[in-house]
Order: structure tokens, then C-alpha cells, then sequence
């Protein structure tokens, strides 16, 4: 199996849309609408010379279970084991949410190397949320818009140095 990462964060940060845009095809559901389930996918990503398996993890929503369902934990944590390295995805619009504190401490428990990105970052509007992540511990964030496809340089430095 080649050099594997999962995306990793919560519902509705862009992780399907990054997916997507590293794949090239549409294999994983972009949805606006929460609650969806959604099956883990995986997929050949390319982005300038770097080949590597990625995982996309479903967006189930938080429901009203609790901050995180039982599945999607189990799934997240099903595809950190199964990944080499994280892209871990918040939104840089929204800013931290308490679910992405969450979700962190999964990525950082897993002792594998983590990339942050701060997705919907397009026109420097991911600033605030970029700021605030420094505080999960996971690194430096990058800032990048997977639908409009900015920052990828930036993913690919950053890739390259951990592959
Ligand atoms: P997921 O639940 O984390 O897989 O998120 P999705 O990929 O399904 O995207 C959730 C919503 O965010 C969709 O409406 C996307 O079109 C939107 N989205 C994804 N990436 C970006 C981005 O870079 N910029 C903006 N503005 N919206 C985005
Ligand atoms: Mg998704």
C-alpha cells in the first residue's frame, strides 16, 4: 500500500471537497446539508509529483446524541489507524469550534504526523480561524481553499517534507 493520509476533522469543514480535489474525481458526496451519512472512501491523490492513498472519513453530524456520535468516532479512529500521516481540516470562517477540539484529540492522540489546514481560507478569509487553531496543538496552520484550490503549494511543501 503506498504512503496513506486521512482527512480528519468534523462535519462540514470542506474534507469531502479536498478529497475530491486531490483524487480529481468526484468519489466522495460534498453536501451543504449536516446529518448525512456518508461512507469512509478512499482514493489515489495526486498533487504535483506526490502520489499517495487518501482517506476521506464521512461527515456524520454531531446529532443530538452528544458532541460526537459513536460512528463517527469509530471511524475516525478506523482511519487514523489505517494512515501513515493526518490532514486535519477545520474551517478558517467559522473559526474553533468545540467539536474541533474535539476531533483534535483524536488526531493528536494517534502519534502521527498531522498537517493542519484551515480550509475556505479563499481571499485571506480563513485568517481568524488560522489564528485560533495554532491553540489545538497540532502545528502551523496552512491556510487553503480546497474549492477554489488556493494554498496547494503551500500542502504540497508541507506533504513532501512528511512522505
Ligand atoms: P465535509 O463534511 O468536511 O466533507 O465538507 P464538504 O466537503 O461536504 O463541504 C461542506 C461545505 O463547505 C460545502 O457546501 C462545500 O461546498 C463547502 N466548502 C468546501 N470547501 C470550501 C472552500 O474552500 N471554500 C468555501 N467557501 N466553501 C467550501
Ligand atoms: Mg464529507
Amino acid at each position: 500500500m503506498s504512503f496513506t493520509i486521512a482527512i480528519i476533522g468534523r462535519p462540514n469543514v470542506g474534507k469531502s471537497t479536498l478529497f475530491n480535489r486531490l483524487v480529481g474525481q468526484k468519489l466522495a458526496l460534498v453536501d451543504d446539508a449536516p446529518g448525512v451519512t456518508r461512507d469512509r472512501r478512499e482514493g489515489e491523490a495526486r498533487l504535483g509529483d506526490l502520489r499517495f492513498t487518501i482517506i476521506d472519513t464521512a461527515g456524520l453530524d454531531e446529532g443530538a446524541k452528544g458532541s460526537l456520535t459513536a460512528r463517527m468516532q469509530e471511524q475516525t479512529e478506523t482511519a487514523i489507524g489505517l494512515a501513515d500521516a493526518l490532514m486535519f481540516v477545520i474551517d478558517g470562517r467559522a473559526g474553533l469550534t468545540p467539536s474541533d477540539r474535539s476531533f483534535a484529540d483524536h488526531a493528536r492522540r494517534a502519534n502521527k504526523p498531522v498537517v493542519l489546514l484551515a480550509n475556505k481560507s479563499e481571499g485571506k478569509h480563513g485568517e481568524l480561524g488560522a489564528m485560533e487553531s495554532y491553540a489545538l496543538g497540532l502545528g502551523e496552520p496552512i491556510m487553503i481553499s480546497a474549492e477554489h484550490g488556493e494554498g496547494m503549494g503551500d500542502l504540497y511543501d508541507a506533504l513532501r517534507d512528511l512522505m
